[in-house]
């Protein structure tokens, strides 16, 4: 975006340095620069100088452009380029002012008569999907100086992305077509997997010129998107929100490393059975996505074990127990499976510092993560002894808990909290207590539940749930006691390292994972 002639230097200095990043395209925006004699120079300079071929674009009001309070004179700005011979690769034009405007339509044309230079014409609707879409597209392609056809709209839910990812594959020539928006992100990454011409970019990820824009450097480092092609697998991190999950960096990270043809990428879907439904059944049904697996995360864990159920899928033992499941295949022949990794983010960094047959485990919390912790310690042969703030909650996932696993198993509630006197082996935090943004930063989940730090020594073993941070009150606690510590991101990569496994056959590259981790 350059805003005035006096910005032109260090646009062409940002462009040098996205090109050297891996850009191929650069588009002036020069919604300001289209006014008068000066801004023309500014523009002809810009395209002169420009580092790597350009789009340019004066782009109106009315479809997001930001020359506010300027009149511009397009006509004015594509005849000086012309006369001068300097070409932009690619003008752009808002398709409805290409209709209406015949002095536009000339003086574009005086660029466009080359093959050096080509014209895009596009459509931008920021409020949702225009409703004539379909027409407005008919009408587009049927102009016979269009080279390109852009269209962007404001993605309602990831179905509207699907939509785009169709118009990609039925296109007539090179097009453009991208949702904006966190339900729109998917395009911007996979828009080469369906033949889009290109994506956008910013420079930095306080430099978007529309919403939901990736910055270069995420869209080449996170999500390889040079390496993505029409084989690609998809794998998706389905929740609300998802947009600060991790997990697209352990797993994208995972395919490069290990060389497997995939990518993950973001996928909000609004809470509420429905809407998992309808946004799953669609991507499934996608001709071309080619869906591979899901990492699923609240609040939609229920709903992926019941999807899967009422598909005719297979459910894993371990999402019979939970009743809930975290991850989701999708066999090469269409067939679906869901998985419930969250044990094993527990048991496995546990089991790697002790023997968990037949050890006394104190558990603090009863919500989901307390659940699969329960279940995946017993099955293991465990004890475990329950400590929550609400009893009722406490009670109800004790008698869950025992009647999934037969009532052999040692689980049981216990009021107030664990004592050095009650011989714990282990104690574990699944509360949310000390989490960054949860109902207490600064408490312990020991001391909240009435418990004793007395009962921490060196041959305790303390788990934290909680990732965020991972210095947390009880995890300080533990080292000062000198107890064996996991903290939560070990959980976090156990459970993610399983999923890798599940979906690419291959063992995940934990110490890269662990480098990645925050
Ligand atoms: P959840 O279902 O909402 O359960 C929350 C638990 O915290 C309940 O036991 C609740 O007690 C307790 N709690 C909340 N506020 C409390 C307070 N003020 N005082 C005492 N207890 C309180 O949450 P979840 O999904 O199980 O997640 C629990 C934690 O595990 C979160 O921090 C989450 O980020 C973390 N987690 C980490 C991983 C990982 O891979 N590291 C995976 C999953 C979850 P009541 O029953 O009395 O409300």
């Amino acid at each position: 975006m350059v805003e005035d002639p006096v910005g032109v230097e260090s646009a062409l200095m940002a462009a040098g340095a996205a090109a050297g990043k891996g850009a191929n395209l650069v588009e002036w925006r020069v919604d300001g620069l289209c006014e008068d004699e000066a801004g023309f120079k500014a523009c002809r300079f810009l395209v002169e100088q420009s580092p790597l071929p350009c789009i340019l674009t004066c782009r109106i009001e009315e479809e997001g452009g930001q020359a506010f309070g300027i009149e511009p004179d397009r006509p004015g700005l594509y005849r000086a380029l012309a006369s001068a011979g300097v070409m932009p690769r690619y003008v752009d034009i808002e398709a409805a002012a290409w209709r209406s405007d015949r002095e536009l339509r000339m003086a574009v044309g005086e660029l466009i008569q080359t093959d050096d230079c080509g014209l895009i014409l596009s459509t931008h609707d920021f409020e949702g999907r225009p409703t004539d879409l379909a027409r407005q597209l008919d009408v587009m392609w049927a102009e016979e100086d269009v080279s390109v056809v852009k269209v962007a709209w404001r993605a309602r839910s990831i179905r509207d992305s699907l939509e785009a990812f169709d118009l990609l594959d039925e296109a007539a020539g090179p097009m453009i077509a991208l949702c904006m928006d966190r339900f729109g992100v998917m395009t911007r990454v996979l828009a080469g997997k369906f033949g889009g011409l290109l994506t956008f970019a910013s420079l930095g990820s306080d430099q978007e010129t529309a919403p939901g824009q990736l910055a270069l450097q995420q869209l080449r480092d996170l999500y390889r998107y040079d390496s993505i092609s029409p084989s690609t697998k998809v794998f998706g991190i389905l929740g609300d929100p998802v947009e600060h999950s991790l997990s697209p960096l352990l797993h994208n990270a995972g395919c490069r490393e290990s060389g497997f043809d995939g990518v993950m990428v973001p996928m909000p879907v609004v809470e509420g059975w429905e809407s998992f439904k309808a946004s799953l059944a669609c991507m499934l049904d996608h001709p071309s996505f080619n869906l591979s697996g899901m990492a699923v995360t609240s609040p939609h864990k229920q709903n992926l074990s019941r999807f899967v159920e009422e598909s005719g899928g297979t459910l894993t033992p371990m999402v019979h127990r939970c009743g809930s499941a975290n991850t989701l295949v999708v066999l090469p022949d269409g067939s679906l499976v869901a998985d419930n990794t969250d044990t094993q983010g527990v048991v496995g960094p546990m089991k790697q510092v002790m023997s968990l047959k037949g050890a006394r485990v104190a558990m603090l919390g009863a919500g989901g993560a307390a659940r699969g912790a329960a279940i995946g310690l017993l099955l293991e042969g465990a004890e475990v002894v329950v400590f929550n703030r609400s009893e009722a909650r406490a009670h109800e996932l004790v008698k869950d808990v025992s009647d999934q696993m037969g009532g052999t198993v040692s689980i049981e509630y216990q009021s107030g909290g664990p004592k050095a006197t009650d011989g714990f082996n282990a104690v574990i935090n699944m509360t949310t207590l000390g989490m960054q943004g949860g109902p207490a930063p600064e408490a312990s989940p020991l001391e909240a539940l009435g418990g004793s730090v007395d009962l921490l020594n060196e041959n305790v073993v303390v788990l934290d749930a909680v990732y965020s941070p991972l210095q947390t009150p009880f995890i300080r606690q533990a080292l000062d006691k000198e107890a064996k510590v996991i903290t939560g991101d070990a959980m976090f990569l156990a459970q993610a390292a399983a999923q890798f496994r599940t979906w690419t056959g291959q063992a995940a590259p934990l110490d890269a994972w662990k480098s990645l981790m925050p």
